[in-house]
């Protein structure tokens, strides 16, 4: 099979094009390749953008030859990095147009219904929330706290559930963030143009600058847009005749938000119409400044990307705050002195913006690891001391610098000094225990003990029980 197949443009029909780009006067039908510029029934992908910017662009013959081997390893890339699942069945084929990891859900198997936004903004009912409520209601079984119910064969491949799960529980198959990280590099020094794939594509001129991409507009959320605009070091033009998903959306507008506080530039050039994609394309320009290549990127969370890329814009200065929408949320959390460290709220956080440093005792929260689900708020056993406050993103360093939200100690057995728990949660058991053994020394004197010391106390008679609370 051939990798890269090339069918001559009557516009252009002869580019320098590199070695590995095979050129042909015309179709085809027997041959089969990986990447064509034209439909071709053995073609694994079509590269529309190809024949789009032939059609297009300002550049010279020698320009676009090294913009189109760009766009052939573009595909390429989606080709490798696809991973969408293909089901024969007596209806049909059909197709899994995402995946989808429970694990790091934040409504799956959750006590109080912390999420569930892809299931709010998908049209049809493709993914559904099922708790023991909603099954009494519809008459169905739920034997857990709750679920999501997918359903691919109902999927339209819309994206819309892609770009507002905060998480990255769901990943698009054919284009996914890692998909991304390795595409956007190849759009370095150039101003990238996304458009819709299925979309007709518009007769506009690009200037010798502008790269297009077609994607599904739908799943492009703020990690994978702040990916393209740092590793292309440029403004975007995305052109969307057709309503975008709210989570795209809000993306924008929050990196909209961002680069207006960092740099007093847009970002992301939104464009209805026609006559709206001309202006922005005239006006869009590269930020070279705003280039960023991580050193490395191992697996990742969707916030952790997020928080590395905006880390490097916001450096150690100061840029006020970005407000928090509806789906795309950010905050913080602030925890009250009467915290007794008892944990609940780092066992309910799926994210590790909450953590424990076991060594020095110290309850610890990263907001930019935060999705703002508020199961610790819901979790935590005391009154009045946790709060989640939906209030954005701070533009400083302290975004993505774990802060101390509580210390403590360690508590010893006051009998052989064996650590038994933190200072703290003694103290609070034994707030709760004292009035219950109504003054009883020998009792009261178990709960600042260790199992074996316990045993101690209950059975000698001859302790001295007074020099324990010494
Ligand atoms: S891609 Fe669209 S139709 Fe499919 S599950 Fe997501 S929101 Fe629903
Ligand atoms: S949007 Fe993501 S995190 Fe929220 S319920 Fe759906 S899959 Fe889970
Ligand atoms: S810190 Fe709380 S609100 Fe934030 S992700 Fe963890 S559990 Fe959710």
């Amino acid at each position: 099979m051939l990798e890269f197949l090339y069918i001559k443009n009557p516009q252009c029909p002869d580019l320098p094009l590199h070695d590995h780009i095979e050129v042909l006067d015309r179709v085809d039908s027997s041959l089969e390749c990986v990447v064509s510029n034209v439909p071709l029934q053995g073609a694994k992908r079509v590269g529309r953008e190809i024949n789009f910017l032939l059609e297009n662009s300002a550049q010279s013959p020698l320009e676009l030859a090294q913009s189109l081997s760009l766009l052939y390893e573009v595909h390429g890339l989606q080709f490798d990095f696809d991973s969408t699942k293909h089901t024969p069945t007596p209806e049909g084929t059909f197709s899994e147009f995402f995946s989808y990891n429970k694990e790091i859900c934040q409504y799956h198997q959750r006590r109080v219904e912390c999420c569930g936004k892809c299931s709010e903004v998908c049209p049809t009912q493709a993914i559904t929330k099922l708790d023991p409520q909603i099954a009494l209601d519809q008459g169905l079984e739920c034997e857990d706290n709750r679920h999501l119910l997918i359903k691919h064969q109902a999927c339209i491949d819309c994206g819309q559930c892609i770009s507002v799960c905060p998480s990255g529980s769901l990943s698009y198959a054919s284009f996914s963030l890692e998909c991304m990280q390795e595409v956007a590099k190849l759009y370095r020094g150039y101003i990238p143009l996304l458009l819709d794939h299925r979309a007709d594509l518009p007769l506009t001129p690009l200037k010798k600058e502008v790269l297009p991409l077609c994607v599904n507009l739908n799943i492009l959320e703020q990690v994978a847009l702040l990916t393209l605009l740092q590793e292309s070091g440029s403004q975007i033009v995305l052109y969307a005749p057709q309503d975008l998903g709210v989570g795209t959306l809000e993306s924008i507008a929050l990196l909209n938000g961002i680069y207006a506080q960092l740099y007093q530039e847009e970002a992301i050039l939104l464009a209805s119409d026609l006559a709206s994609l001309q202006a922005c394309l005239q006006r869009a320009k590269c930020l070279e400044s705003t280039h960023f290549t991580p050193p490395t990127i191992p697996a990742r969370t969707k916030r952790d990307l997020f928080a590395q890329r905006l880390q490097h814009a916001i450096g150690q200065g100061d840029y006020g705050r970005v407000p928090s929408a509806s789906f795309i949320r950010y905050g913080h959390i602030e925890i009250n002195s009467n915290c007794t460290l008892c944990l609940s709220c780092v066992g309910a956080c799926n994210t590790n913006a909450l953590s424990i440093d076991g060594n020095t005792y110290t309850l610890l929260f990263n907001p930019s690891l935060c999705t703002t689900c508020g199961y610790c708020e819901a979790t935590c056993p005391e009154k009045d001391c946790l709060h989640l406050e939906r209030d954005g993103i701070a533009l400083n360093p302290s975004y993505s610098t774990p802060k101390i939200m509580a210390q403590d100690s360690l508590f010893g057995c006051k009998m052989c000094g064996k650590p038994i728990g933190t200072t703290k949660s003694v103290q609070k058991i034994a707030q709760m225990m004292i009035p219950r053994f109504q003054g009883d020394a020998r009792r009261i004197a178990t709960l600042y003990a260790c199992p074996d010391c316990k045993v101690k106390i209950m059975l000698e008679d001859m302790l001295d029980i007074n020099s324990i609370f010494k």
